[in-house]
């Protein structure tokens, strides 16, 4: 068997144009787009990267898009001011503090600082909070980019083993509880875990790890579904995922690719959100 490609690309393209149809009847509606502040701190080359592409997706969209970039000189008390008065900005529906900051800068603090009805990353306690009580808000991105994928193929869930590799707030946690939420059997592996044996039993395979190849592709159920969270730089600068996908593929059903797969998807749900955000501030 040759797994079928989810494609990621496809897909959040897919997704954005609907979400362009929505800003634009919000706009209509309420005089406004939908508003999304971006707030990098430093010089960090990926952080860079992922910004840009972050605005120039609230962009096409028509969303109104503020960059805030600071030096990584910046106070830790200048930066919650920033948050503080973004937060207090009625035009912002989404405020995005991309991540890594600075050493000199409590990450948890800030995060936890953004006021919970504009947190379109889905990290702040109350956000994942309700995700674990089962009345999801705002999720992360990430896991909620992989459940639009598994809804894409028609694929539910339900009584299924689900092994997600990976227990990180941004992605391995709230990724089990969305799956747990849909009623799947959750197994959630971590640097300590059998990891083969779980994957072994697994109708779907989540790897959010951040080790090239990892999950080799003989663990795959035959039949299962794999998708790779992992994006890993190697030396030549390629990009490779958590999965062995050459060898994977054989066995799978489907498979995302990296890239291609679940990256461009994380944009598409920080999209998603801000309007989401957005219509719940203006009552919609
Ligand atoms: P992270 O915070 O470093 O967490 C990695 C997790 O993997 C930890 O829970 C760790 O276990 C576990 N782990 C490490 N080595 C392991 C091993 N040998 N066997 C089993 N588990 C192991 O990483 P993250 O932020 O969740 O990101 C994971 C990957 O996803 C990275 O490649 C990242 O670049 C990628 N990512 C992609 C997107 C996207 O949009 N595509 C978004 C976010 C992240 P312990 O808890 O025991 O240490």
């Amino acid at each position: 068997m040759t797994a079928q490609i989810i494609d990621g690309k496809a897909l959040s393209a897919k997704v954005k144009a609907g979400l362009k149809v929505e800003a634009a009847a919000l706009h209509a509606k309420y005089g406004r787009a939908p508003g999304i502040a971006v707030v990098r701190v430093g010089e960090d080359p990926a952080s860079k990267v992922y910004v840009t592409s972050k605005e120039k997706t609230a962009i096409e969209l028509g969303f109104a898009s503020s960059h805030h970039h600071l030096s990584d000189t910046v106070t830790q008390a200048e930066l919650l001011a920033l948050v503080a008065k973004l937060n207090a900005d009625d035009t912002v529906d989404g405020i995005l503090v991309q991540l890594p900051l600075p050493k000199h800068i409590d990450s948890t603090l800030v995060l936890e600082t953004i006021d919970p009805a504009k947190d379109v990353d889905g990290f702040h306690a109350v956000n994942a909070g309700h995700l674990f009580q089962g009345r999801p808000t705002l999720v992360a991105c990430t896991p909620f980019g992989v459940m639009r994928m598994l809804e894409e193929i028609g694929f539910n869930v339900a009584g299924k083993n689900c092994c997600v590799i990976g227990r990180s707030n941004i992605v391995g946690r709230p990724m089990a509880m969305l799956l747990l939420n849909a009623s799947a059997t959750v197994t959630i592996c971590h640097s300590k875990s059998d990891v083969a044996a779980e994957v072994r039993r697994a109708d779907v395979v989540i790897a959010a790890v951040g080790v090239s190849k990892l999950v080799k592709g003989e663990w795959i159920k035959p039949g299962a579904i794999v998708i790779d969270v992992g994006m890993n730089r190697g030396a030549d600068g390629k990009l490779s995922g958590d999965v062995e996908f050459e060898t994977a593929k054989e066995r799978a059903a489907w498979i995302t690719p990296v890239p291609g797969g679940v990256g461009p998807m994380t944009i598409a749900m920080l999209m998603s959100n801000t309007l989401l955000a957005a219509k719940a501030r203006l009552g919609r």
